[in-house]
């Protein structure tokens, strides 16, 4: 498999395309867009890539950092037409590698002229949805082909973009010069123009986060309507804080400057796409003009960030490929999202984003989901396994999430690092935590942004130096195991506990879904309408018929609401003789289905164990 996609070996002669070399690229890649066609969603693309006479392939890029997997939007791809001193030369598609297009440069000729058009989605169906008439999103994986044979940072590459007619833009890529519409970007690697996309749009706000600071950090926002761009001073603040706090926990920062790219709207598809030295990042209109409403929300900026970090500077050796058409490796997953989704949280209570109730809220919900919420884990497939994910279901939308487990190294590895840094606070008597793997581990060699490679060993060895222990056995025990993962609660001075009463974060949840969480009760949750959005595996609702295809229509012999099936658990409760009875409608078939649940709501929430040290709030504490 690697060696006929890299072209090595004795498969080498299924695709025929050249392995990628370090060795420089000789001349230029031009990379121009024509980003203006909004009413079409169409990116138009010119490039000229420096070329000999002979043999040419082209890749489109495959395998996306920070999807992970092999995600490129080949089938968007339109238009393909390449010229050679003036005249139309054919292309040939790999018929093993649908990515690669091979040419044949004619004598004569040191260029190549590529045009084609990227036809971005019109429907969320189709994918993202990238351009609307107030602002765009531009991924130059999606707008460039670039030549086989080469690792991507030896190629370098020279960009154009002309924007919508006195539209602005954000980005980590720096302006050579403008000309009207059209903006020249300085020359750069083409792996680092990858990790250098552009939000521009119609409303944009640039915000100073570090004012005045020698690397700058700002957040660039596009929004659907001039209104939503309304930021009161202390929603400012705390998005300040969270720079101050990450330079805090890691003493070193891996970026010349950074641009948080942040999009606002109820058009663009949502976004959180980690780079170097920016991120992309979309929510709903509302992220500052409805603040309470959006607390679920309020970790996305913190865990984008710490990306440039976890996952852009520090790399997983497997996952660290030479350019974007060669395989991946995901095994380090755990920590490379695992570790980040655990700071995303901690970031998110340490800078203010979130206040202290809201994090232990959010971290009740995280620890249920891994006692009870993922049968999957108890009965056949552990964390280590999830790392394969995002090439197995490409985040697909699955039948039985909870059976099946999906990108369980996100959530699942967040509680393994709350388990270390319980563990590192009992061994050394609260004197070391995880912030000290933090600096050892992502805190060296402050401003340098290449890429940084580590191995399995290398997380042990850095656990080790800080304090020894069976590090291997300790880890390698959650992440191959099948128990439940929220040891780091207990030592730390919490327990979990389920109770009749939703948290303040559940009704957000709730609220968002238009629906019931009802996981840890009935087995259910259900969304806008009574359609049923899970059925837990082996749960009550599931062991009645219940699936995750169907409809409710009606509790008790009453018209379905949220309210009505949470009335009729609590009636259960009281008369043990009173099953919970639904009308659900399966295709064009209704039936009745009776629950015989009698044990009441249960939410989960963190509680205080009286006598043991609170380290928890010590964690989420700013410093
Ligand atoms: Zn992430």
């Amino acid at each position: 498999m690697l060696a006929s996609a890299v072209g090595l070996g004795s498969f080498a002669a299924l695709a025929d395309v050249p392995a990628p070399q370090d060795i420089p690229f000789d001349g230029v890649l031009k990379i121009n867009v024509d980003a203006t066609d909004i009413a079409h969603r169409v990116f138009r693309v010119h490039e000229v890539v420096p070329a000999k006479a002979g043999p040419l392939t082209l890749l489109y890029p495959q395998w996306l950092p920070g999807n992970h997997s092999p995600t490129g939007s080949i089938d968007k791809l339109a238009g393909l037409v390449v010229k050679a001193n003036g005249k139309v030369i054919p292309w040939k598609r790999d018929p093993l590698n649908v990515f690669a297009f091979h040419v044949d440069v004619p004598e004569g000729a040191n260029s190549v002229d590529v045009e084609f058009q990227f036809l971005s989605a019109q429907d969320t169906r189709q994918g993202r949805v990238v351009m609307t008439p107030e602002m765009l999103n531009l991924q130059w994986n999606s707008v460039s082909l670039y030549p086989a044979g080469y690792f991507a940072g030896r190629i370098k590459a020279e960009t154009t973009v002309t924007f919508p007619a006195g539209w602005q833009y954000g980005s980590a890529l720096e302006m050579a010069s403008r000309n009207g519409d059209t903006v020249s970007f300085k020359p750069i690697d083409y792996d680092d123009l990858v990790d250098s996309p552009i939000y521009a749009g119609k409303y944009f706000k640039r915000v100073d986060l570090d004012p005045g600071a020698q690397t700058p950090v700002f957040l660039n926002i596009v929004a659907d309507d001039p209104k939503f761009l309304e930021i009161k001073p202390e929603q400012l603040k705390v998005h300040q804080n969270l720079v101050q706090q990450m330079y805090k926990l890691y003493g070193a920062h891996h970026y010349n400057h950074y641009d948080f790219l942040f999009s606002l709207s109820d058009k663009m598809s949502g976004n959180g796409l980690e780079h170097h030295r920016s991120s992309e990042n979309g929510v709903g209109t509302g992220y500052f003009t409805e603040w309470d409403k959006n607390v679920v929300m309020r970790d996305l900026l913190s865990h984008e960030f710490n990306h440039s970090w976890d996952g852009k500077y520090r790399r997983g050796a497997d996952l660290t490929t030479p350019n974007f058409n060669v395989p991946m490796q995901d095994s380090l997953l755990w920590v490379y999202e695992g570790q980040t989704q655990f700071w995303g949280y901690v970031m998110a209570a340490r800078s203010g984003l979130w206040k202290q109730e809201d994090a232990l809220d959010m971290l009740a919900n995280v620890a249920a989901t891994y006692d009870k919420g993922r049968p999957g884990l108890q009965q056949w497939r552990n964390i280590q396994d999830t790392t394969n994910d995002p090439i197995i279901a490409m985040r697909r939308p699955l039948p039985y999430r909870n059976y099946q487990m999906s990108e369980d190294y996100y959530s699942g590895g967040q509680m393994i690092w709350m388990d270390v840094d319980g563990k590192l606070r009992d061994l050394t008597g609260n004197k070391r935590s995880i912030d000290d793997f933090a600096k050892a581990f992502f805190g060296m060699k402050n401003g340098e942004w290449d890429v940084n490679t580590y191995t399995f060993e290398d997380v042990v060895k850095t656990l080790n130096d800080i304090t020894p222990y069976d590090w291997t056995t300790y880890l390698r025990e959650r992440l191959d195991g099948h128990g439940p993962l929220i040891g780091g609660f207990e030592a730390n001075g919490w327990k979990l506990v389920y109770n009749d009463k939703p948290s303040a974060v559940t009704k957000a949840v709730e609220a968002r879904m238009g629906g019931a969480n009802l996981t840890y009760s009935l087995g259910v949750s259900v969304g806008k309408g009574g359609d049923i959005a899970d059925v837990l595996w082996d749960g009550p609702a599931f062991k009645a018929g219940l699936s995750p295809g169907m409809k409710l229509v009606a509790v008790n012999g009453k018209e379905y609401s949220s309210d009505a099936i949470k009335d009729a658990v609590t009636a259960a409760a009281k008369d043990k003789n009173q099953p919970v009875e639904l009308l659900v409608k399966n295709f064009d078939e209704y039936r009745t289905i009776r629950i015989d649940y009698h044990d009441g709501l249960k939410y989960p929430h963190l509680e205080r164990i009286n006598g043991k040290a609170d380290r928890l709030s010590e964690l989420l504490k700013a410093r």
